[in-house]
């Protein structure tokens, strides 16, 4: 979007249907086989001129709105950090009034933050063009994080490493799902850590040998639902229930709903269910609505591009 100064971007959350966890690294990372998905729920990012940097914040996860401060408006936002870098490496001052209004909860596994920081890297990048390619952009934002690479990307795409050595994946195949959004986030560095302690104790698998990708792939190329139902894989989904009890109840309500399959998305706590079809969906969001266990819930479809200028 261009009105006036002001350029706007906008990026997509993801969906892991695929999320395989190694053992923990020596430098404090798990080696994970991933497979994202990005789906139609969307933050925008709006950057105009300024004088140094700030941020505002609206929707989900603003201070006002929600009334716990879950998402900062300063050097603690990913999006301050993307600006500070893309800046650094182009060697222009860092210099935008930020708008970030977000739809993507923040701390539920759907990659909010990152999707914000790639749409800022997408937005910056042409307001004080520095022409970035999509090589350059990559690069910066593996350093960010390690869902940032796919939020610029988006579509379906494995990765690897820490997340951040991704391979496009093709598979038009829409799918369509339920987010059923839990009213407290879940912190990922706590589940990753709760995941180390039930490996320990013995009481998940090690993580020595990692999920085969490929039947999830193959579903999403070609459906039905129900390959994909069975073909999903979340490592995290067990930690995240030991320290969120209650999501046992909500993935149950999924499943009693009629979902094709059900899943913990990335750290949690936000379930996703998968329907059958997009008609599917609408009945299947107004059932968990009124199952009094989410906060919020979403039919979103995926795949969607990823971060991209708008208007
Ligand atoms: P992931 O699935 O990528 O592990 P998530 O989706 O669970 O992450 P995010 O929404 O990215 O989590 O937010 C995680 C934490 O990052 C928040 O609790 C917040 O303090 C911080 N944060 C920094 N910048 C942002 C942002 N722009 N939007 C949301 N959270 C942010």
């Amino acid at each position: 979007m261009s009105t006036g100064d002001a350029v706007a971007a906008r990026a997509p959350a993801k969906v892991n249907v695929h999320l395989a966890v190694g053992p923990l690294r020596a430098d404090g990372f798990h080696e994970l086989r991933t497979v994202y998905l990005a789906v139609s729920l969307f933050d925008t990012v709006t950057v105009r001129p300024g004088s140094g940097l700030s941020i505002t914040v609206t929707g989900e996860g603003a201070g006002a709105a929600s009334g716990a401060d879950l998402v900062p408006t300063d050097r603690r936002n990913l999006v301050w950090r993307a600006a500070e870098l893309l800046a650094d490496s182009a060697g222009v001052p860092a210099d935008a009034a930020i708008d970030i209004a977000k739809a993507i909860p923040a701390a539920a596994g759907l990659a909010g933050g990152s999707a914000d920081a790639a749409a800022a890297l997408v937005a910056l990048d042409a307001l004080w063009g520095t022409r970035a390619g999509l090589e350059d952009l990559l690069q910066l934002a593996a350093r960010l994080g390690s869902d940032v690479p796919f939020s610029l990307v988006g579509g379906v795409a494995l990765g690897a490493g820490r997340g951040e050595k991704l391979s496009p994946v093709l598979a038009r195949t829409r799918s369509h799902w339920v987010l059923g959004i839990a009213g407290e986030g879940l912190s990922t560095p706590a589940v990753y850590g709760e995941l180390d302690r039930l490996r320990a104790a013995g009481r998940v698998p090690g993580g020595e040998e990692l999920a085969a990708e490929g039947p999830v792939i193959a579903a999403l190329r070609s459906g039905p639902a129900a390959a994909l139902a069975a073909a999903l894989v979340n490592d995290l989904q067990a930690p995240a229930l030991a320290l969120r009890p209650e999501l046992g109840r909500a993935l149950r309500a999924a499943v009693d709903a009629g979902a094709a399959g059900v899943l913990v998305s990335g750290s949690g706590p936000t379930v996703a269910a998968l329907a059958e079809d997009e008609q599917d969906a609408v009945r299947l969001a107004a059932e968990l609505a009124g199952a009094g266990v989410f906060r919020t819930v979403r039919a979103v479809h995926g795949p969607v591009p990823g971060a991209r200028l708008v208007g």
